[in-house]
């Protein structure tokens, strides 16, 4: 999955093929290799080629770009795997050696164990480390597992076989399920009537309700409840989409005025613009749109046939200007 999210020191990104010569650093390190399951790299063209193949839309694969928030380089990679046979998502990181023993993995697995658990109900972690590699149990155990049973591993060339330590976590209470991750994991899987285009950082939706016509939300791609809490890339991205989704609005729905307002949502409380298109006269008193008691009225719900109508209007507009 692509995320972007940002914890204390990291930037946590996707991967793109030009990270090939700054991840070489690590693939091609014994050092960091000894433990792993996959070949030592010997040219950083193999790491481009490995990073050109990856499925970075796969939602049962979390393996991100590790950035230093400090320095911007790019430090290592790692996530989480669902195992549906074990209903349980497996741990794996690489970092580059010269950054061991500072807990970023640690900090960057538990912003990431959150992150899945506001979309999907997360039973388990788990992990499998060789016996002998102290530094991986003791991220293991920061990150709150516990020894489950011994097992083995080999490396996938066959060339070494470890004697190794199965831990695992419980997370006994389900998390509270975002109700704006939810909806976007919904729209990624074709699942939403109401979704109108993609941007960089967000959805493009109409409101559920049309008591206000042309009423449109930007659904923030990341969960997070204020800008300061965005990667500083991001949040400008966010902001650009957030102007250009406005300016779409108001071409497509020419109201006298528009009204902005970044809201959360549920105990998430996940951001997302709310634009209403104003009209003179629209509500009973002059005041903002949420005193009309009647706006989630009901019969405000647009006809399949109005929907298609109000999305092609507005997703027109936003085509042109994203030219
Ligand atoms: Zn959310």
């Amino acid at each position: 999955m692509r995320v972007n999210f940002e914890t204390e020191r990291l930037v946590i990104r996707p991967f793109v093929p030009e990270d090939a010569e700054a991840a070489f650093r690590w693939c091609g390190d014994p050092a960091v290799n000894t433990y792993m399951i996959y070949p030592l790299y010997h040219r950083a063209e193999d790491v481009r080629a490995w990073l050109e193949s990856r499925d970075l839309d796969d939602p049962d694969n979390y393996d991100e770009a590790i950035v230093l928030k400090s320095t911007g380089e790019l430090i290592g990679s790692g996530g989480m795997l669902f195992h549906p046979e074990r209903n349980a998502w497996e741990i794996g990181y690489n970092l580059r050696a010269d950054q061991w023993g500072h807990g970023y993995v640690v900090e960057y697995l538990t912003a990431l164990m959150d992150r899945i658990r506001r979309v999907r109900p997360v039973e388990a972690i788990d992990g499998v480390f060789a016996a002998e590699n102290q530094k991986s149990r003791r991220v293991m155990e920061k990150l709150g597992m516990v020894w489950v049973r011994d097992t083995q591993y080999e490396k996938l060339d066959g060339s070494r076989t470890y004697e190794a330590k199965y831990y695992r976590r419980n997370l006994a209470q389900p998390a509270e399920i975002c109700l704006v991750c939810d909806r976007i994991e919904r729209t990624r899987e074709g699942n939403n009537p109401y979704f109108v285009r993609e941007l960089e950082t967000g959805y493009v939706v109409l409101g559920d309700h049309q008591r206000f016509e042309g009423y449109t939300l930007l659904l923030c791609k990341e969960h997070a409840t204020e800008l300061n809490q965005l990667a500083p890339d991001f949040r400008n991205a966010f902001l650009r989409d957030m102007a250009l989704t406005a300016e779409a609005v108001q071409n497509a729905f020419r109201p006298d005025k528009l009204n902005y307002e970044l809201l959360g949502a549920g105990k998430g409380r996940h951001m997302h613009w709310h634009l209403f298109p104003r009209r003179q006269g629209d509500t009973k008193r002059p005041g903002p749109v949420w005193l009309e008691e009647d706006m989630n009225d009901d019969r405000y719900l647009p006809s399949a046939e109005k929907l298609e109508e109000l999305k092609a209007t507005l997703g027109r507009e936003l085509d042109r200007l994203l030219g």
